[in-house]
């Protein structure tokens, strides 16, 4: 199979007896249900977005293995042109959504290109593991599946061992080996996509604390989401069931959290790509680099998302007339540098790659991860600017029904500005609240500060890939001069 439509995509979401709840009750089928039908129909959206003929060219390449389109997102690059061509088809995804499905399909095909063409990292830890994830990304290409995560384990106590505490009867761990595959058990946090995908990937970024080399902690692997024994508990949904004018936003692009239940579920032995090495697992990120690559995904939905919000900002002061305030001035100024700065992160981590030990053009991850740390601080000033900017008048913006209600002849005359209609204003100041006050957009912040883990640990893993030598050797020559 080539690169899917939205049809296909939905059908194949039917096609799944998934276990997923919402609400006390299982969902017999996201792609109808109240909370969640308008999520799946914008990434059905992406999907038809890769088959239209205007764009299928910038939108698909040719599969190595078959000849047929499939998404470029999938690509393995090898010159700096791929990254480039790669960035321009996950920007149009991600303006698509306005920046708001951080989790579009192409974060998870990225990684999966970088791992397969790493396969040997994880052939060091058994041989056919290599094989298995080869194997795999060519799966999911030829298919065009959707794949959400779960990386992080739940955890009775933050207080006892520090960060990434690892307990018997909640993590998820193996619980046995059989001739089929591995029994795993626990829960993971936290699948975004979960109600949405064909599979689920499960690895870790690292397990911190772990001092034995082999752990039954230790595991990555993908399965369907479909497998006996996982099931997902979603979050309440943030689409409310309002039209468009009321919640642009939220009525379009939920995109779903959920909690994974591992029920002594079955891992046959082809999906495991890594088991019980914990030097291996904690490599993962520096010894095959898709982290630069996940992270060259997000600073193109940052870019997308800073865009979308210095237009809405400008329409914003255009719509009260307060674009000539020099405090207004310095703070769309502010958006417009933080715009600016991701993308020129973005294109330079593009301008820097080099090719990796694997033959990937690979981003170059200081420039790539520092958008990601930027964001943590950088989108919660956004939303808080837009907030400055506009103050009451996120309180001045009556429903749809309001609009075309008895007291519509009020509403026209005293809510309309020198720039703008009172339909205008209030069309706008409601896709601003969803952004900026109210349950989507605060979620938008928090999926900012921590979907790539806590704060504390982005820096330190920063830290950890910036080249230090250079600027000490400068600072220990001028310390020579001086000396002399
Ligand atoms: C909207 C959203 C979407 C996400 N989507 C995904 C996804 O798709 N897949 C996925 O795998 N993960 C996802 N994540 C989860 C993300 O990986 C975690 O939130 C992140 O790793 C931080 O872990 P935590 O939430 O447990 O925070 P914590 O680790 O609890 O951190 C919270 C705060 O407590 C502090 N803290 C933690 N432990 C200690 C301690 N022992 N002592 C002192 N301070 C401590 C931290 O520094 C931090 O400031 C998502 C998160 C959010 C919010």
């Amino acid at each position: 199979m080539a690169a899917r439509s939205g049809t296909q995509y939905l059908d194949g979401l039917r096609a799944q007896q998934r276990s997923i709840w919402l609400g006390g009750t299982r969902v017999e089928d996201v792609t109808t249900h109240p909370g969640l039908a308008s999520g799946a129909r914008a990434i059905a959206s992406l999907y038809d977005m890769q088959l239209e003929p205007s764009l299928k060219s910038e939108m698909t390449y040719t599969s190595p293995t078959t000849g047929d389109p499939v998404g470029l997102s999938f690509i393995i690059p090898k010159t700096i042109d791929d990254l480039v061509r790669r960035r321009e088809m996950m920007l149009r995804w991600a303006r698509a959504t306005c920046g708001m499905m951080g989790r579009s399909p192409d974060f998870m095909n990225v990684s999966f290109a970088a791992w397969a063409a790493a396969a040997g990292y994880f052939a060091r830890g058994r041989p056919e593991f290599g094989e298995n994830m080869r194997r795999y990304y060519e799966h999911i290409r030829e298919n065009d599946l959707v794949l959400t995560h779960a990386l992080i384990n739940l955890q009775r106590s933050r207080s006892s061992t520090g960060l990434y505490n690892l307990e018997d009867g909640t993590a998820l761990r193996v619980m046995r080996e059989t001739s089929a595959g591995v029994v795993v058990r626990g829960a993971r946090v936290l699948a975004t996509l979960g109600a949405y995908a064909d599979e689920i990937a499960v690895y870790s970024p690292r397990l911190g604390l772990h001092s034995d080399g082999h752990s039954p902690f230790a595991l990555s692997f993908a399965i369907p989401c479909a497998t006996k024994g996982l099931r997902f508990l979603c979050r309440d949904s943030y689409d409310l069931g309002r039209s468009h004018f009321d919640h642009p936003l939220g009525s379009r692009f939920e995109e779903m959290d959920c909690i994974v239940f591992f029920d002594d579920v079955l891992v046959p032995w082809e999906r495991v790509f890594l088991l019980g090495d914990v030097g291996l697992l904690n490599n993962l990120g520096p010894g095959t680099n898709y982290s630069a690559h996940s992270a060259h995904q997000g600073a193109v939905k940052n870019l997308a998302k800073c865009e979308f919000i210095l237009g809405l900002a400008l329409l914003m002061v255009e719509t009260l007339g307060s674009g000539k305030a020099p405090q207004v001035e310095a703070m769309i100024g502010e958006l417009m540098l933080h715009t600016t700065t991701t993308k020129a992160l973005m294109r330079a981590a593009e301008a820097d790659a080099k090719i990796d030990e694997w033959g990937v053009m690979c981003p170059d991850a200081v420039m790539v991860e520092s958008t990601r740390n930027l964001f943590v601080t950088v989108y919660p000033r956004l939303v808080e600017i837009l907030q400055l900017l506009g103050s009451s008048s996120f309180m001045i913006a009556p429903s749809e029904a309001d609009m075309d209600g008895p007291l519509k002849a009020d509403i026209d005359q005293y809510l309309a500005t020198d720039g703008a209609s009172a339909r205008d204003r209030v069309k706008l100041f409601r896709l601003a609240s969803d952004v900026a006050i109210n349950a989507f957009g605060s979620r938008q912040v928090l999926y900012e500060r921590f979907y790539a883990g806590d704060p504390l640990a982005r820096a330190r893993a920063l830290a950890g890939i910036y080249a230090k030598g250079e600027a000490m050797e400068r600072v220990r020559a001028f310390l020579a001069e001086e000396a002399e």
